[in-house]
């Protein structure tokens, strides 16, 4: 493999028993060591790629050293060096999740025989099996059959079924179940001995629900545990040496139970099974965050004793089990093992971000035009918008930026509220202004003019990659939100003149909008809540003439509110968001929605329907600093009585509110 440049940077960083720069590799120990009839097999995991294999960022048009196959590719190279023997597998979620794999679904297309680029790049490097991930689904089972077909090695999924069976045994699966590979060992002695590798593939069973519009009546999935418990006893009457799971699933509960959609713990106590690779929630394993979880050894990287890993995701670790086999009486056992993860990037004490790792440029060479066909997706337009999307006023007034992430999540959540317990209740969305000025100056600020809009301004609408959630709350708890949200003002006196309108503490991103419901904000009185979310004056009440439909919001009528990973899960410590109203997660970016939103809309209406707004106070007037450029959408403001007052400080431009 060749390198983009000549800094050796993962081995310097990596391999200190190496002198820098000298292009030694120092074998792995278990290599090392090996006695006749031992042999080191080093398994090393991509997961959760989402077709990230450029170190790029697509939607802010940007290189991003945190991502791209191209640059775990690296690790690779380095970490097939170090082992003997060694087996390079995928554990699935490849083909969506960047606007490359939307490229390739919306526009270019697959026609039979073409190469979907994520495959191509994993051709280039040649993987010896992947699976399916929940999102191999999201464009729909033609398009993922044509693309795994252009695969140069076996994709297998044992839980997904296209002709069920009594047993799962009995099924037709969508793709091979699970393959038994004949692979060459070199023993310690040097001699090659031929070992059965069995590798047998889940997927969480949810697809259902998530793509129910492309899989209902094609296709049905199984329990990942009762699937396992089926095939891994045939795969050991075939004569596999070992069995490994590629469990596109999280470590979640140890407690099995039907249909669990994070199974990785009690699949792993499912006999047979050697070890495990896991994935779908986009972490990395071992690591801290599963300190503490039931059957879960984070210092030895095991599950139930058994040597698992979870390589982040969009490439950003490899994930490597190291197996020391050895031979007792004709059959291959582990004898030792050890689990690690290496990253292609780090975070420093300043927040910067620097490689580790430079990119394999044969990998970035075999998807170069698909890559240039991407950047020119990108920063073309997809669909229109018939307002301009911008952010100058989102503070003080409804406002189309955050119009339509409400509208897109909304249109997203009622498909999935279809057919469950909770279809029927009305459907709230919030969201919030992520670029509204304050610390990131008077440029920051959401800003689509009417007309075209490109893939490339979705990042500017929406920033973070949070994922969608949907929580199920009472009309107090509603009420709670929103008086969490208006602790972003100051309070007011009435008759106040020109008083200064935000708490500059208060982030903009803890500013939610439901839409959905109307309402004023009542900036008289104190918040109710601190700018922590920490109760400051409970009996305070700014939120009046909460209504729905034009009625009243009583305290027990329930909703559904549409959100993200973050506010549902007590990001802000919101009332009726604090983890335990979640009722769906699904495994969409918002972003995604919003993409999805625009390219099936053409065009999109986003306009602001003035749900929410300040409850008028005789003789107030207040100030508001926003950038500059909002001075050209003043017109548009209808909602609000609003005129220019001068410069604000640190190149703000400053606007008088007459409450
Ligand atoms: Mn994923
Ligand atoms: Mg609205």
């Amino acid at each position: 493999m060749k390198r983009d440049s000549q800094n050796h940077l993962s081995r310097r960083t990596f391999l200190s028993g190496t002198i820098a720069g000298a292009g030694l590799i120092t074998l792995h120990p278990f290599s090392a060591q090996a006695a006749a009839r031992q042999a080191h097999l080093r398994i090393m995991e991509t997961t959760d790629l989402h077709v990230h294999v450029f170190p790029y960022n697509y939607y802010s048009d940007k290189p991003d050293d945190t991502v791209g196959l191209a640059r775990t590719a690296a690790h690779i190279a380095d970490t097939r060096a170090e082992a003997t023997n060694a087996l390079l597998l995928d554990n699935g979620d490849f083909l969506q999740g960047n606007p490359m794999g939307d490229y390739i679904a919306y526009e270019r297309g697959m026609k039979e025989g073409d190469l979907h680029p994520v495959i191509k790049a994993m051709n280039s490097l040649g993987f010896d099996a992947s699976t399916l991930g929940n999102h191999e689904f999201n464009y729909g089972l033609d398009f993922l059959m044509k693309s795994v077909a252009g695969a140069d090695f076996p994709v297998v999924s044992a839980n997904v079924v296209k002709e069920r069976g009594a047993t799962p045994r009995a099924d037709t699966t969508l793709l091979k179940p699970y393959v038994i590979l004949d692979h060459h060992l070199t023993d310690g002695s040097g001699d090659t001995h031929m070992i059965k590798v069995g590798l047998i593939g889940f997927v969480p069973p949810q697809i259902m629900n998530w793509d129910r519009r492309h899989l209902e009546g094609n296709i049905s999935t199984r329990d990942i545990v009762e699937t396992a418990r089926a095939w891994v006893p045939q795969m050991k009457e075939e004569g596999a040496d070992i069995i490994i799971a590629l469990s596109h699933s999280g470590i979640g509960a140890a407690q099995h139970s039907e249909g669990m959609e994070n199974a990785s713990v009690p699949l792993a106590e499912v006999d047979g099974i050697d070890a495990l690779l896991t994935g779908h929630s986009h972490l990395v394993f071992p690591s801290p965050t599963y300190d503490g979880f039931a059957g879960v050894d984070v210092a030895k990287g095991t599950l139930h004793g058994k040597p698992a890993t979870m390589g982040g995701f969009w490439g950003s670790h490899l994930g490597l089990i190291d197996l020391m086999l050895e031979n007792q009486g004709g059959s291959w056992r582990v004898v030792m093992q050890e689990v690690s993860t290496r990253p292609i990037s780090q975070r420093n004490p300043d927040r910067s971000v620097s490689a580790l790792v430079d990119s394999e440029s044969d990998v970035l060479d075999s998807i170069r035009a698909e890559h240039e066909a991407t950047l020119a997706y990108v920063r073309r337009g997809v669909g229109k918008t018939a307002a301009p999307l911008h952010s100058y006023f989102a503070l003080v007034a409804d406002d189309p930026s955050v119009q339509i992430v409400s509208i897109a999540q909304s249109w997203y959540v009622t498909e999935m509220m279809k057919g469950t317990a909770h279809e029927g209740l009305p459907i709230l969305s919030a969201a919030a202004p992520f670029k509204a000025g304050g610390r990131g100056g008077p440029e920051y600020y959401t800003d689509v003019p009417a007309g075209d809009v490109a893939i490339k301004n979705v990042a500017d609408l929406y920033l973070y990659p949070n994922t969608i959630r949907a929580v199920r709350i009472t009309g107090a708890q509603l009420k709670g939100w929103l008086e969490r949200s208006a602790g972003a003002f100051n309070q007011v006196a009435v008759g106040a003149v020109d008083a200064p309108l935000l708490d500059p503490s208060f982030p903009s991103y803890n500013f939610d909008v439901i839409d959905g419901v109307s309402y004023q904000i009542d900036l008289s009185q104190p918040s109710r809540f601190g700018p922590k979310g920490e109760p400051l004056n409970p009996d305070s009440s700014r939120i009046v003439n909460l209504t729905y439909q034009g009625q009243p919001v009583t305290d027990d009528i329930e909703f559904v509110v549409a959100t993200n990973n973050y506010r549902a899960s007590g990001g802000g410590d919101f009332p009726g968001a604090k983890g335990d109203t979640i009722i769906f997660e699904g495994p969409d970016t918002n972003r995604d929605i919003i993409v999805r939103y625009i390219v099936e809309k053409g065009t999109i209406q986003p306009s602001a329907d003035g749900n929410w707004g300040f409850k008028p106070l005789p003789g107030t007037s207040v100030l508001f600093d926003t950038g500059p450029k909002a001075a050209d959408y003043l017109g548009d403001l209808k909602s609000v009585t609003i005129e220019a007052a001068g410069d604000g400080p640190d190149g703000f431009a400053r606007f008088r509110i007459t409450l």
